[in-house]
């Protein structure tokens, strides 16, 4: 019987397993999450905010199905929360942008729809950089979220407060999204797991745009497990996303629990070179033995163009951000400059007043490389570019079944220590954007600490559509280390 003050502990599976033999109600758990909120969110601040209410009328509903034998999957009555770019209706969604601050969304994103007809508890809105551009949650409007392991650091980013409330123990289960790594590295900075599906295998319907060639929704959770379980759940063909993809979803949870044979796994030489932090180097090495220990094959390859990735990701996700925020206009959505006199200046001064530095400087850059004159120069090279990248990786992939990296070349970093200076924050996503780049999806599992105690991870990525080889190979891994169990103190 688990002490119900301990709830807030437990993973999305335990809690599944709680609730299926009445251990404790819907109810019970959401009210010790909201609970582990009010205690600790004020040191970590990884919610914009929270609608108690709502949580409790979604878990009485839940205990109401369960009482009559209706419920309508295994997470009915578990609590997951959204990253705050997407859609729920009737929530707010700020995308941590001041743009935002009173805008409240009029329906619901397809993953919100699939998450309510499984029965989740669909919970509070969490803090990210401003519409997703960055990698320490330090350019969020409302202020960043600190790293549960040190609070004195980042938690990464984007989706920082997607990784902190899983590591703070506020959510046993969330979203984010991830454009260059917004998912994979705060879950490396944070020590939890964070997933990246294939570009297509989840809808990107009532998701906030960024960069919509790159964007991808996916799941943080303590373990692999759970992070197959939540997959399985948002995953689909969409007919309102015209990028989704209509090849069949399989029962990922199913597929992990599976006999399981060591395959292949290449470790690319440009991911090991220089730049690496010590500590990393030295836990990737153990779980690369590990891996050889279980009878794996680990050989080398090589990714030519990943040297390209992070200029090519700077022309593409920026000419497509320059677009897709060119909506937020004064006129709908957003709130409106009180100092406009006439047409153009509602345009310019509301997005001049609502919009923080960075996204300026991406705006800018965007439409500049999109600019007649540079177009050919910049944007349609990147284009090429990524082929190349796409195409190391199918050669790559016809020699092995996945790819071992480092998550993030350094921990979590202390605030201010990079938000001076753009390019070097830029290139902390040095190992995971070639992944979206081509389209791939990318797991992040924790691997160990360092010297100090800050998590280190693990990157594994696959073939395209091929998450449930991908999960498998982590899940076995995981289910023996289950390094993200390990809770820091608050
Ligand atoms: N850190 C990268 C950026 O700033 C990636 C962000 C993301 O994946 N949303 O663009």
């Amino acid at each position: 019987m688990t002490d119900h003050s301990e709830i807030f502990t437990l993973t999305g599976s335990e809690l599944s397993d709680g609730l299926a033999s009445g251990q404790f109600s819907s109810e019970e758990v959401t009210k010790s999450y909201l609970s582990r909120i009010k205690e600790v969110d004020d040191k970590v601040h990884a919610f914009l905010s929270y609608d108690e209410e709502d949580m409790l009328d979604q878990a009485k509903s839940s205990d109401q199905r369960r009482a009559s034998g209706k419920i309508l999957g295994p997470l009915d009555g578990v609590p997951v929360c959204l990253k705050d770019v997407i859609s729920a209706k009737g929530q707010p969604l700020t995308a941590a942008s001041k743009i935002l601050e009173k805008y409240r969304s009029p329906y619901d994103a397809t993953v919100t729809i699939k998450l309510k007809k499984a029965g989740v508890v669909v919970g509070g809105r969490l803090n990210l950089d401003e519409f997703a551009m960055g990698s320490s949650t330090e350019n969020s409007a409302y202020g960043p979220t600190c790293n549960p392991w040190d609070l004195g650091r980042v938690p990464g980013g984007s989706s920082g407060g997607s990784s902190a409330a899983v590591a703070a123990r506020e959510a046993p289960l969330t979203l984010g999204s991830d454009t260059g790594g917004s998912i994979r590295q705060p879950a490396s900075l944070c020590g939890v797991v964070g997933m990246k599906p294939t570009y297509g295998r989840v809808s990107r319907y009532g998701l906030a745009a960024f960069a919509s060639s790159l964007d991808q929704i996916g799941p943080f959770s303590q373990t692999v497990e759970d992070t197959a379980q939540l997959l399985e759940i948002i995953s689909g063909h969409d007919p309102l996303d015209s990028t989704s993809y209509p090849t069949p979803v399989p029962s990922f949870s199913n597929e992990i629990r599976q006999p399981f044979k060591p395959c292949k796994l290449g470790l690319p030489k440009e991911f090991f070179g220089t730049g690496m932090d010590d500590d990393v180097r030295k836990s990737i090495e153990q779980s690369i033995q590990w891996y050889r220990d279980k009878g794996y094959e680990l050989v080398e390859i090589s990714l030519p163009t990943t040297e390209l990735s992070i200029p090519v990701y700077y022309v593409i996700a920026t000419a497509e951000a320059s677009s897709n925020l060119a909506r937020y206009d004064g006129i709908r959505y957003t709130s409106r400059s009180e100092h406009a006199e006439n047409a153009i200046d509602v345009y310019a001064k509301s997005r001049g007043e609502g919009f923080g530095e960075e996204v300026k400087r991406r705006c800018i850059l965007g439409a500049y490389g999109l600019s007649s004159g540079y177009y050919d120069a910049y944007y349609l090279r990147a284009q090429k570019t990524r082929t190349l990248i796409r195409n190391d990786f199918d050669k790559a992939f016809e020699q092995v079944d996945a790819i071992l990296t480092p998550t993030s070349p350094t921990p979590a970093f202390k605030f201010g220590e990079k938000s001076e200076d753009p390019i070097s924050m830029y290139l902390s996503d040095i190992y995971t954007i070639s992944t979206n780049l081509a389209g791939l999806p990318g797991i992040s599992i924790p691997c160990g600490f360092t010297e100090n105690g800050l998590p280190i991870g693990m990157q594994l990525i696959g073939q395209a559509f091929e998450e449930g080889k991908l999960l498998s190979i982590a899940h076995d891994y995981d289910r023996e280390l289950q390094l993200g169990r390990s809770q820091p103190s608050l």
